[in-house]
This record gives C-alpha cells, structure tokens and sequence, in this order.
C-alpha cells in the first residue's frame, strides 16, 4: 500500500486516464477526492467502485476549481488530468471555444497547481497531464490542444523553481494515443497515429497511471520540472 493514508486529489477522474489514476491511487491506500463535470453517472459508479470521493467542478470554471483544491485541505498528491481537445480548421473555430479549452488545458492547471502548494505539505507531488502534442504536431486542426499542452512545460518548468525549496515537485506527464472515449483505439484515426509509432497500438489508461503513480511514490524526489513522455515513440 505504497500511498496508505495520502490525500489525493484527482481533477478529471471520471473516465478516461484520469478514472485509471484514482482506481491506481484507491488501490494502493489512499483516501482519493476526484471531480467530475459532465459525466456524473461514470464518477458515481467509480466512487462506489474505489471507495474514492467525487464531486462536481468544471474546470473551466477558475474559481471553482480554486475553491474545490482549497477546500479539499492539505494534499499529498494533486492530479491535474481533466482536459479537451478541439478539432478542425483553426480559421473555422469559434473563439470562445478555443478559449474554453485553453481555460480548461492551461488556466485550471495552473490555478490548481498554485493554490495546492499553498497547504501541501514537504514531500507534495504535483502531476499534469499533457500529452506528447506538447512536442509534435504531426496533423492539421489541433493548434489549440498543442498549445495548450505546450503550455504545461512551462507551468512545469516554472513551478518546480517556486515549489522545490519546500521538497514538492512538479512534472507533466506526456501521452501519446491512449484507447479512452476521447481516442478510441477502434477510431478512424487509428492507422494514421500508429504508423507514427515503434509500438504500433494504443496505450492503456492503466500504464499512464503507472507512471504518475511512480512520480508520486518516494523513488521520484529528486524529479521535478520535466516531461515524462509514454506514447509508444510517437513522438521520437
Ligand atoms: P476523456 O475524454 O476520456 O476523459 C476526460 C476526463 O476529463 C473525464 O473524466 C472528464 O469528466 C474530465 N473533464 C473534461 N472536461 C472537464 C471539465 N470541464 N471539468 C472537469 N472535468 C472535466 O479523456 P482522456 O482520458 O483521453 O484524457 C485525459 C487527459 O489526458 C487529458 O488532459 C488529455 O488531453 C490527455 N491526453 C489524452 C490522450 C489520449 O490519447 N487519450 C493523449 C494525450 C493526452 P466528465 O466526463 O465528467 O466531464
């Protein structure tokens, strides 16, 4: 029970990668608070599932989501996973949807990541969720998310110089294409992001977990500030 008694907080953890990050943390001990928006049914059943806490905050609402990691007390561990992604001609969009998605990919995390370091305790883990998009943009139609990701480098970046005096670190995790709702291995984009790949399927909510879990654990105290890429060589 390698996190036995850690406060957890997991933004986003109703579906997804997001939901493999509190089932990974439940399992292993710790008393998990996720937050959901949109998918109230799927938080519910994997709060009875893990014994985890869920709550409804929309990321793309700043205060709320300062409230929520505010109000969640000291934490251990905050997971910054919740995030979107916007498809097609960037001439085409509509700006207050871009804007959106930035408040959601950029604005929460960083808002999420300061307010958590106020009470955490020596010893703190921070963890956002990226994606190999913050280095490579192998398609049209998704300046938006690689921005938004790219973003997150620096909050990293940037973070672990404030944080780490006081022993937290900060890191991003980077997928490359995991099978969830958002990127189902079985859809129409499947042929052209494996022949990116050397490992040439999806990967699994579960191995993303793996590696945050890691970042959080005692082996990881002296990583902070950096990117931590799992996307079958995606981007390589
Ligand atoms: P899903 O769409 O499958 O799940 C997204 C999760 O984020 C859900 O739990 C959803 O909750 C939550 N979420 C979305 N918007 C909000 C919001 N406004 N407020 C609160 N929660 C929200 O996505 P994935 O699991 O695939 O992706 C998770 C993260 O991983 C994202 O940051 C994504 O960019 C990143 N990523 C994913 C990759 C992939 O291939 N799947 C690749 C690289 C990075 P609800 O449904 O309750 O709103």
């Amino acid at each position: 029970m390698a996190f036995q008694g850690k406060s957890v907080l997991v933004l986003g953890g109703s579906r997804g990668i997001g939901a493999a990050i509190v089932e990974r943390f439940a399992a292993e001990g710790a008393k998990v608070t996720f937050t959901y928006s949109g998918s109230p049914e799927a938080a519910q059943q994997l709060a009875a599932r893990t014994g985890a806490k869920t709550v409804q905050t929309d990321s793309a609402d700043r205060d709320a989501v300062i409230a929520r990691v505010r109000d969640s007390g000291p934490l251990d561990i905050l997971v910054v996973n919740a995030g979107i992604a916007l498809f097609g001609d960037a001439l085409d969009q509509d700006p207050d949807a871009v804007d959106r998605l930035f408040r959601i990919n950029i604005l929460a995390p960083y808002h999420a990541s300061v307010e958590a370091a106020r009470q955490m305790p020596e010893g703190g883990r921070i963890i956002v969720i990226g994606s190999v998009n913050g280095d490579r943009m192998p398609v049209p139609g998704m300046a938006s998310y690689a921005v938004s990701k790219s973003a997150l480098q620096g909050l990293a970046r940037g973070l672990a110089r404030d944080f780490g005096p006081r022993g937290i670190t900060i890191n991003v995790v980077q997928p490359g294409p995991i099978d969830t709702d958002a990127n189902p291995e079985d859809g129409p984009m499947k042929d052209l992001m494996h022949s990116f790949m050397a490992i040439k399927r999806h990967g699994r909510p579960e191995e993303v977990a793996g590696m945050t879990a890691w970042l959080a654990g005692p082996e990881a105290g002296f990583v902070t500030g950096a990117m931590h890429t799992i996307d079958g060589a995606f981007g390589a």
